[in-house]
C-alpha cells in the first residue's frame, strides 16, 4: 500500500510507516495512492465476517505484509460481531458495540494495536491521543499490557460521561490519562501540538492512535462489508447508510468500502449542533463554529480531523459528491429520537439516535436504510435513563470498572505543563 501526504505530495510512506507515524509533515494525513476495487463482490459479500475481512485488509494493504499476518491481526482483532438488527420494515441498526468498551471504536483500535505490536516489534513506542469519549477506551485496551508501548490519553475534563471515562482511566500499568481542562477541540490541538515538536515526537517516539492513523480507517471498511452481507440482495439495490459523524473517520470509512464496489447508493453524515459538514455541504463554506457540548459528547467536534480524506474521495473523482448529503439533529430531536426508537422496542443511545433521525428524514420508499449503532446504550446510561424514564442493566464489563478508581492527573489547556508532564512520566 502507498500513501501519500494530502498537503504535500512529496511525503509519501508505505502501510508501516503510515501506521507508525501516523501523520504525515505539517500534519497533513496520509491517504492511498490508490484504492482497488473488487471484481466480484457477491463473491467477498459470501464469506465469514474475519475471513471476509482478510479479504479486504489484504486488498488495501497489498503484499508488504503476509496474507497470514493479516489473518493473525484479523482474528485477535476482530473477536466479536457486528449484528444487524431489524428496527422497522426498510431500517436496521448496524451494531458496532459488542467489543470489550461497547463503541465501534474497538475496531480501530484493536486492529492499530496488533498492527503496531506487528510492525514494531520490540521497538518503544508512545500513543499519544486524544479522546471525546470512545477513542480513548478502545486504545487503552487494545494497548494495555503490551510490552514496549506506553499510552498517554487527553481527554476534556468533566466532558464525557463518567462510564466513558471509567473505562479508560482505571487500568493504569502502561495506560496514562490525562485531564485537561478545556474541550476536545483544545486536546486534539495539544496532541497536534507534540507532534510538531521534534524533541517530543523524536525523544518519546510519538505515534498518534485517533482516527487519523490508516490502521484504524482500513479495519473500518470491514464492518460496512459486513453490514451489506446481512441484508437480502433485494434489499442492497437500494441503500441508504447514515453514519453519526464527529471526526468523520466512520463515514471515510464507508465511502471507501463503496469505492471497493459495496453496494451503497447514498451516505447520510448525521451530526449534533456541531455541524461544520452540514452546512458546509449546503452553502460550500467552510467555517467551524466553536464547539458546542452537547448529549452525543463523542460528536462534539466543530474541526472534524478526517475531512479532506473525504474531499480527497471526491476530487479524485472516486465518488461524485452526490452520494453525501448531511443534516443536523439538535437536542431536542436527538431524545425525540431516542424515544420514538423506544417505542419500536429499540433502546439506543444519542448518537444512534441522530442517525436514525436523519435517515428517516431523508430515507425514500423503497429504499433500504442502516443507521450505524455506534455505542452501547448503557455506556449512556444517565441520559438514556432520563430521557426514556427507564432504568437499563449495565453490561458487565461497565459494571466492573465502575467501582474501580480512577488514575488520571488534572493538567490545564497549556502545551508547556503536558511536554514536562511527558518528560517526567516518560522520558
Ligand atoms: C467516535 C464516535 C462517533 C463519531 O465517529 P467519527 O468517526 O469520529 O465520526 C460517533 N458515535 C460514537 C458513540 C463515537 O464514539
Amino acid at each position: 500500500m502507498e500513501l501519500v501526504n494530502l498537503k504535500d505530495a512529496s511525503d509519501k510512506a508505505s502501510f508501516a510507516e503510515a501506521v507508525k507515524k501516523g501523520l504525515g509533515k505539517n500534519q497533513g494525513l496520509f491517504f492511498p495512492t490508490n484504492l482497488a476495487k473488487f471484481d466480484d463482490i457477491d463473491a467477498i459479500l459470501a464469506l465469514p465476517f474475519v475471513e471476509r475481512s482478510v479479504e479486504i485488509l489484504t486488498k488495501l494493504i497489498g503484499d508488504e505484509l503476509p496474507k497470514a499476518t493479516i489473518a493473525g491481526i484479523v482474528e485477535r482483532a476482530f473477536a466479536f460481531p457486528a449484528p444487524l438488527t431489524k428496527v422497522t420494515d426498510n431500517i436496521y441498526s448496524l451494531e458496532l458495540y459488542h467489543g470489550p468498551t461497547l463503541a465501534f471504536k474497538d475496531f480501530g483500535g484493536r486492529f492499530m494495536a496488533q498492527c503496531l505490536a506487528e510492525i514494531a516489534k520490540g521497538e518503544k513506542i508512545t500513543i499519544l491521543t486524544a479522546t471525546s469519549g470512545d477513542t480513548g477506551a478502545a486504545v487503552a485496551h487494545a494497548f494495555h499490557g503490551m510490552d514496549n508501548i506506553d499510552v498517554v490519553i487527553l481527554f476534556p475534563k468533566g466532558k464525557i460521561s463518567l462510564l466513558q471515562e471509567k473505562l479508560f482511566t482505571t487500568l493504569g500499568d502502561n495506560i496514562h490519562t490525562v485531564a485537561i481542562d478545556a474541550d476536545f477541540d483544545a486536546c486534539q490541538q495539544l496532541v497536534k501540538s507534540a507532534f510538531d515538536d521534534q524533541e517530543v515526537r523524536v525523544g518519546l517516539h510519538l505515534n498518534s492512535a485517533n482516527s487519523i492513523n490508516i490502521s484504524r480507517l482500513v479495519a473500518q471498511v470491514c464492518y460496512y462489508f459486513e453490514a451489506v452481507a446481512q441484508l437480502s440482495s433485494k434489499e442492497r439495490e437500494d441503500l441508504v447508510i447514515s453514519v453519526p459523524s464527529g471526526n468523520f473517520g466512520n463515514l471515510t470509512a464507508g465511502m471507501i468500502a463503496k469505492v471497493m464496489g459495496l453496494p451503497i447508493k447514498h451516505f447520510i453524515a448525521a451530526t449534533n449542533l456541531n455541524d461544520t459538514v452540514p452546512r458546509y455541504l449546503k452553502t460550500g463554506e467552510w467555517a467551524p463554529k466553536a464547539t458546542i457540548a452537547t448529549l452525543s459528547n463523542a460528536m462534539d467536534v466543530s474541526q472534524p480531523n478526517n475531512w479532506p480524506r473525504i474531499e480527497a474521495i471526491i476530487e479524485q473523482g472516486y465518488l461524485d459528491k452526490s452520494v453525501l448529503s448531511g443534516d443536523t439533529i439538535d437536542e431536542e430531536y436527538t431524545q425525540v429520537a431516542m424515544r420514538q426508537l423506544a417505542q419500536l422496542g429499540y433502546v439506543s443511545e444519542p448518537h444512534a439516535a441522530i442517525a436514525y433521525k436523519a435517515l428517516v428524514r431523508q430515507l425514500e420508499p423503497g429504499q433500504t436504510g442502516i443507521f450505524l449503532g455506534t455505542a452501547h446504550p448503557a455506556k449512556f446510561r444517565e441520559t438514556v435513563e432520563n430521557v426514556l424514564g427507564q432504568p437499563i442493566s449495565l453490561p458487565q464489563a461497565l459494571a466492573e470498572c465502575a467501582s474501580k478508581e480512577a488514575y488520571s492527573v488534572d493538567l490545564p489547556n497549556d502545551y508547556a505543563a503536558l511536554k514536562a508532564h511527558l518528560f517526567s512520566l516518560l522520558g
